[in-house]
């Protein structure tokens, strides 16, 4: 497995790799799989998705800064490098990108930016304002360095995902953008790096944002409930985006800040109306 700490030596790398290709004059089926590191068995299973349809599994580690609207949370993100790079050992990647200097990233000091003006104001976007913006952009340069054919990413993100799914459409990018299931704890917990930082007492309560989102047909009552055991909810609302209706939360335990997203067809269908 290669590790590139610097965007130079990546870029070498992945131009030896399309040189090569020339030459043979056999295209090499690339996967991509953009993350923020602090491994786990969400990111494993996009790891796992990329090696299975592809020949050359790339794996990106950038804790983003502008995609970060709180200081706290950007300085307290969990970094678990070591551990990182045996994860992605085991699930059959063969580079590994860490850029270590931002300015490697952001030449441009980000000045240009990509802004959506509709999904991203709403939910996610109202809360976390830049949060989108940073996100959008980095995925750009990220997509454009990889050029891989497809890159994956997770629905636990669903705004994310509709997001990038947007901009790839919207700007013809030559990646397909493939949507991979949410991997639950066995207590329902959607995995995060950000879990890691739960205290224990919190960590027991957590599982309930799964639950109140699907046990409820309400969302009052469902809202009431989460609120009840500690929770600060920050939106908990049925959403259609493109002819699908998703259940999407975020709340706050303590300083941790969750979300979690589930499609509404299927558990509330024939309840009572
Ligand atoms: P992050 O490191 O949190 O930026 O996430 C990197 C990618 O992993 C994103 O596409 C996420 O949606 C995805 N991901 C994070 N958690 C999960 C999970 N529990 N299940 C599936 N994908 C996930």
């Amino acid at each position: 497995m290669e590790i590139f700490k610097s965007l130079g030596e990546f870029r070498a790398w992945r131009d030896r790799l399309a040189e090569h290709e020339i030459k043979s004059g056999a295209r090499l089926k690339m996967g991509f799989v953009p993350t923020m590191g602090a491994l786990h068995e969400g990111h494993a299973s996009l790891l796992r998705q990329s090696a299975s349809d592809n020949e050359i599994t790339i794996l990106s580690i950038y804790v983003n800064p502008t995609q970060f609207n709180r200081p706290d949370d950007l300085a307290k993100y969990p970094r678990t490098t070591g551990q990182d790079l045996e994860i992605a050992h085991r699930c059959g990647v063969d580079a590994v990108l860490i850029p270590t200097a931002s300015e490697d990233l952001y030449p441009d000091q980000y000045t240009f930016q990509i802004v959506e003006k509709e999904f991203s104001k709403i939910l996610e976007g109202e809360h976390r304002p830049g949060h989108f913006e940073g996100m959008l952009t980095v995925v750009l340069k990220l997509l454009n360095v990889a050029r891989a054919s497809k890159a994956y990413f997770g629905e636990k993100d669903f705004q994310q995902l509709a997001l990038v799914r947007g901009m790839a459409k919207a700007f013809f990018l030559q990646t397909e953008i493939v949507g991979c299931p949410t991997i639950r704890e066995s207590d329902g917990l959607a995995m995060s790096s950000r879990n890691l930082r739960l205290s224990k007492s919190d960590r027991l309560i957590a599982p309930k944002l799964f639950s109140a989102m699907t046990e409820f047909s309400n969302l009052a009552d469902a809202r009431k409930v989460l609120e009840e055991i500690g929770f600060k909810v920050d939106y908990l609302v049925d959403h259609t985006h493109e002819g699908s209706t998703r259940r999407l939360v975020a709340a706050s335990l303590g300083e941790v800040r969750l979300i979690d997203n589930v499609p509404v067809k299927g558990f509330n269908e024939g309840a009572a109306p």
